[in-house]
């Protein structure tokens, strides 16, 4: 039952919630209704996403204001019931709707709803009887049992292409419900050997909107030559920006000829060196390599890209993304295509770090004009942001 309180009312209900933050919002100093059971569950929510702060953005709404905020006017909101919130983390960003739905659902909140289509803002209440986990964004009915199913059933499908697949319609690959592409950006440790197509298929996915990641094909007997490689693919993909991981393709006979430990060393210094540049990177590797050739601080570290062309998977380890056909058809693509799921929101991962050429990893873009007495002229990126002014000596 909900308890009420009066319109200036400052009092605090538990360690970080205050019963003015669910005052109505409608401009009347009209008194707060409040349930016990909410603040409550809202601490545990704090607790359980391990946030910094809970917004709450609305709380209780009188009948008027609930209708004028599009509610029935008898709403949860009116009872005291709900509260409209945005959950931050330890970094200060707001933690996905789709985390939070999740929690509040483990924690016992009978109503819950993401509300907004960039999953920023939840809705979560005590309802005293019945359930109601809503998307809001889907219209306003109940949409599922198990927001863990329902969020981690948005599994996206992926294709992985190079050279041999030629020139790609990436208008018609995305018609076909294509949502991300990881493109091979070349092999070896030349310059030259970057794929034929790589420009092209970066631009012609970036141009439709397709999420993308890259891969290097590895022919490094060792680490040196792991190093080059590196290097090489560094030039290559640099300037770029990918929203999925880039790659290291390690699949060469010869190479897992070297056994176990040399090829786990390789691998570790392509992708520490990767991984120093500001990449989120990753190891492709097929079922079997990568139980018996690939050392475990390797599997635990990096995102695995799973290759296993069966229909049901029966490798045990982590992965991020399975490539689960080479015979895949697609629109848009002559012939066979690889075909991927990706279980990770990526994106929002990389984004969030600022890695893969979104922003944090390296200040200087350019070279600094020439030294002069009164200091230097500089032009940085951030965030894909140009920025120029002046250094001066110290
Ligand atoms: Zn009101
Ligand atoms: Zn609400």
């Amino acid at each position: 039952m909900s308890k009420t309180y009066e319109y200036s009312d400052n009092t605090q209900l538990s360690p970080h919630f205050n019963i003015s933050e669910f005052r109505c919002k409608c401009g009347k100093e009209h008194e707060t209704l409040n349930n016990p059971e909410l603040i409550k569950k809202l601490e545990k929510l704090f607790t359980a996403l391990n946030c910094s702060k809970i917004i709450v953005t609305s709380g209780y709404r009188c009948t008027a204001h609930d209708k004028n905020v599009g509610g029935s006017g008898t709403g949860q909101h009116t009872l005291g019931n709900a509260a409209d919130i945005c959950c931050y983390g330890q970094d200060g960003q707001p933690i996905s709707s789709k985390i939070v739905c999740c929690k509040a659902q483990d924690i016992g909140f009978r109503g819950i709803a993401n509300i907004t289509t960039a999953y920023i803002y939840t809705h979560v209440d005590v309802r005293p009887n019945g359930k109601w986990y809503g998307d809001e964004v889907h219209g306003n009915s109940s949409v599922t049992d198990d927001f863990y199913k329902y969020f981690g059933g948005e599994d996206m499908k992926g294709i992985d292409v190079s050279v041999h697949n030629g020139n790609i319609d990436w208008n018609k690959v995305k018609a076909d419900g294509i949502e991300f592409a990881i493109l091979r950006a070349g092999f070896g440790r030349l310059e030259k050997q970057k794929d034929e197509k790589f420009e092209q298929n970066y631009a012609g996915a970036k141009a439709v909107g397709i999420p993308v990641g890259a891969y290097w094909y590895s022919y490094a007997m060792d680490e040196d030559e792991a190093r080059l490689e590196a290097d090489v693919f560094l030039k290559v993909i640099k300037g770029k920006q990918f929203e999925m991981p880039v790659y290291f393709d390690l699949e060469e006979k010869k190479q897992f000829d070297l056994g176990k430990e040399k090829v786990s060393a390789i691998m570790r210094t392509f992708l520490k060196r990767v991984e120093a540049a500001g990449y989120f990177v990753g190891l492709y590797g097929s079922a079997s390599s990568l139980t018996t050739h690939t050392a475990d601080d390797i599997k635990s570290w990096y995102t695995i890209w799973l290759a296993h062309w069966v229909n049901q998977t029966n490798y045990s380890g982590a992965y991020g993304v399975w490539q689960h056909s080479e015979k895949g058809k697609v629109a848009g693509i002559n012939g066979n295509v690889d075909l991927d799921i990706c279980y990770k929101d990526f994106p929002t991962i990389i984004k969030g770090k600022g890695l893969n050429g979104y922003g944090k990893e390296k200040a200087l873009t350019n070279p600094p004009a020439p030294v002069s007495d009164d200091g230097i002229s500089v032009e940085i990126t951030v965030d894909g942001k140009k920025y120029s002014g002046k250094l001066n000596k110290v």
